[in-house]
């Protein structure tokens, strides 16, 4: 079977939103709402590397299209298309049809539209997912917001992707494998967070962004960090290694105004909101154990490193 005939049988489906022109032709057209601004982002997923090789094809389809639909949630976006780029090693109709089914599946549940892509054959399993999604102008959530006074809150629990990879077949395999982006908390958080980003590296690391952004510095709470029973469990400080270094979560961090949490806090959410501390105007990240400073040293995901 030839490239054409993969994509006509896999990913050709009808769009789940508006679209001038899909999957094949030379380019997608799309018309982009008045008054909006396209926000774009790009993700590479390759076998071993992001993923075990033996993964379900069906979580790494799924995981492909969310990993970028969590890049459009932290600005504060709507999700709107994606493009595929698959490399792979030979053509397994089995593989194929799960892979598709997983990235259609997390398309659907985010109402988003498959709209083009390319196929090639390479010796590593390598898939690049570009997003695309719309915000009203001058509305993106950025890294660069943050404020001193601001309260720092991530949603859901932090850790568990980490935990899982040492603990596979553990029932939290599931956030590792079928990581939830955070659609519409990203888009109900425009106009009220400060600075936002995605926990894809860790929470320490990645909210080290955002403080380097905004020329700021913060204070965590460690014994405020939402996480998972089991992960509770854990002897104190490897709870805490997990909760901030652990990477693959998918959840937000972002920095908001007390007055705004509370007009956040009065609005239906589809996750569970912690506030885990505060911004500072003294630079770096310091911790607390019980309003007590306390020195701990984490690392959190970096290729080449
Ligand atoms: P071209 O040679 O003009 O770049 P291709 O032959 O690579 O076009 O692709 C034909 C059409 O199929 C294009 O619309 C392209 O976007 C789409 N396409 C190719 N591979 C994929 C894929 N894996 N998923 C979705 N659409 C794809
Ligand atoms: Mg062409």
């Amino acid at each position: 079977m030839a490239e054409f005939s993969i994509i006509d049988t896999y990913f050709n489906r009808k769009n789940a939103n508006s679209v001038d022109l899909g999957v094949g032709d030379d380019s997608a057209l799309l018309t982009p709402p008045p008054q909006q601004q396209l926000v774009i982002c790009v993700d590479t997923s390759v076998a071993g590397r992001h993923f075990p090789l033996d993964t379900h094809p069906h979580a790494i389809g799924w995981k492909s299209v969310a990993v970028n639909l969590s890049d459009i949630a932290a600005m504060g976006a709507k999700p709107h298309s994606i493009l595929l780029a698959l490399s792979l090693p030979q053509i397994d109709h089995h593989w194929l049809k799960d892979f598709s089914q997983g990235l259609y599946d997390c398309c659907d549940q985010f109402g988003v539209s498959l709209i083009g892509g390319d196929t090639t054959q390479s010796p590593h399993l390598t898939i690049t997912v570009t997003a695309l999604g719309w915000i009203e102008t001058g509305q993106a959530v950025t890294r660069a917001g943050a404020q001193v006074g601001d309260l720092i809150c991530v949603s859901g629990t932090v850790g568990d992707a980490a935990f899982a990879l040492q603990h596979m077949g553990h029932p939290l395999q599931k956030r590792l494998d079928y990581p939830t982006p955070r659609c519409q908390l990203g888009q109900q958080l425009k106009g009220l967070a400060s600075s936002m980003i995605d926990v894809s590296d860790g929470l320490a690391q990645d909210l080290g962004h955002i403080l380097k952004a905004s020329g700021v510095g913060a204070v965590l709470q460690l014994d405020q960090l939402p996480v998972s029973l089991d992960i509770a469990k854990l002897e104190q400080e490897k709870k805490w290694q997990v909760a901030l270094a652990g990477g693959d979560d998918y959840e937000l961090c972002f920095t908001i105004s007390p007055q705004n949490y509370h007009l956040l806090a009065q609005q239906k959410l589809d996750v569970n909101l912690t506030i885990i501390g505060k911004i500072t105007q003294n630079l770096g990240l310091t911790f607390l154990q019980n309003g007590i400073d306390y020195s701990i040293q984490f690392h959190g995901y970096q290729h080449f490193a």
